[in-house]
């Protein structure tokens, strides 16, 4: 589905027996705080009373188990601290939308009815990553379900209100205790829970629904988040760290975002997030463009489902394949785009109204009625359960 599978078993031996959620343990705190009022919370920090762990070590996967969030003590020599072994996901649990009416009119719930969104994408997606990092494989239905099984331990802590969710990150890291260059022979998998309120908190007075920010763009051309046969298309944190300082440039000059350029100037990513483009081509044909999946893109989930919503409405044909930045401008400069936009599970979706390239700024449309907004009230249609859909997985606890 993501990269080709690189013969993992000629390194490790024969594959490991996956864990399995059958053997999970729990240790649970014995009395948990409720969840703190949410508004003003800044995005991922605060955290629910407990994570999982799942170690591998000696060749082998030991049983996951739930227990009391609290730090690690791993030695100074630790893997992870030196050669970048880590990769994580990012995903979301969201309250169903009958019980956030019920609670909003003051009723009690006997049952939660959470959903987790294409839970099994963020699970395939970290099984590449951590192939790509020589971590050892497992049965991504057991992840799934101690996900599932991690998320009804910490129901309390979904928040019932629309636009807000408990956002999940799956964490894999090499733990194995040696300075020397060689796969980590230990890991561990680790999920933390953090609730969180709309990524660009909506202006007083304004619902979650409706916050949706533009942000400004500054197209990159120095330097490169990901290049052919590099590790662009894992979600690994080495990929976030070596952004860091064009995204701080970025800042300090007035922008919000970098937009990636590939080798040949070809439109990549919007700082973490895909990016796409609707706009009149020069034949005079609406198109919705986004970059390809050559491994210098991320395969986001979000990116998935913009396709096959777009696809399903069948309005407009939905391309995706490589276009580069002068053709980007030069539809800028000849009034072709609709708009433009990136998408992540963060913030869904995130209109952009200005471009600044080799010193010069072009206005990007932000339509009100924005196939952007669109996307945005579609899916979370979705995730709040208002839309029946099969990308919904239903957790009750
Ligand atoms: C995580 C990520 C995305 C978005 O992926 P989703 O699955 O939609 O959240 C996009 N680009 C990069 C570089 C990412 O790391």
């Amino acid at each position: 589905m993501f990269l080709s599978r690189r013969g993992l078993s000629k390194l490790v031996g024969s594959a490991p027996a996956s864990f399995t959620a059958s053997a999970l343990t729990k240790t649970l705190v014995a009395n948990p705080p409720p969840l703190p009022p949410m508004k003003g919370v800044a995005f991922g920090t605060v955290f629910t009373p407990h994570m999982v762990i799942i170690d591998y070590a000696d060749g082998k996967w030991g049983a996951p188990q739930i227990v009391p969030f609290a730090n690690f003590s791993l030695p100074p020599q630790t893997s992870c601290f030196h050669y970048a072994t880590e990769c994580f996901e990012g995903m979301k649990a969201y309250a169903d939308i009958a019980d956030i009416e019920k609670v909003a009119k003051g009723e009690k719930l006997t049952k939660q009815h959470i959903r987790l969104f294409r839970p099994d994408k963020n699970v395939a997606r970290l099984q590449d990553s951590m192939h790509t990092l020589c971590m050892p494989p497992f049965d991504a239905t057991e992840l799934v379900k101690v996900i599932e099984e991690f998320v009804r331990t910490e129901r309390d802590y979904v928040p019932k209100e629309f636009g807000y969710s408990l956002y999940l990150r799956p964490t894999a890291i090499g733990t194995a205790e040696t300075l020397s260059v060689v796969p980590s022979s230990s890991v561990r998998l680790f999920v933390i829970a953090s609730p969180v309120g709309p990524y660009y908190p909506p202006p007083e007075g304004e619902s979650g629904s409706a916050a949706i920010k533009p942000v400004k763009l500054l197209v990159e051309e120095k330097h490169k988040r990901a290049w052919p046969g590099g590790t662009g298309g894992s979600k690994l944190g080495a990929n976030y760290a070596g952004p860091m300082l064009a995204q701080e440039e970025a800042h300090e000059r007035g922008y919000d975002q970098v937009l990636w350029l590939g080798a040949k100037d070809e439109v990549q990513e919007v700082g973490s997030m895909n990016f796409f483009t609707l706009w009149k081509t020069k034949a005079g044909k609406t198109e919705l463009i986004t970059a390809p999946l050559d491994g210098t893109i991320l395969p986001g989930v979000t990116r998935a489902s913009i396709l096959e919503l777009a696809r399903g409405w069948g309005e407009f044909e939905v391309s995706e394949r490589s276009y580069f930045v002068q053709e980007l401008v030069e539809a800028l400069q000849e009034g072709r785009v609709i708009e433009c936009f990136g998408c992540g599970t963060a913030a869904i979706v995130s209109p952009v109204n200005l471009l600044a390239y080799r010193g010069k700024e072009y206005a990007v449309p932000c339509p009100e009625n924005s196939i952007t907004r669109r996307f945005l009230h579609e899916i979370l249609d979705i995730q709040y359960g208002k839309t029946p859909s099969p990308w919904s997985v239903e957790v009750i606890a």
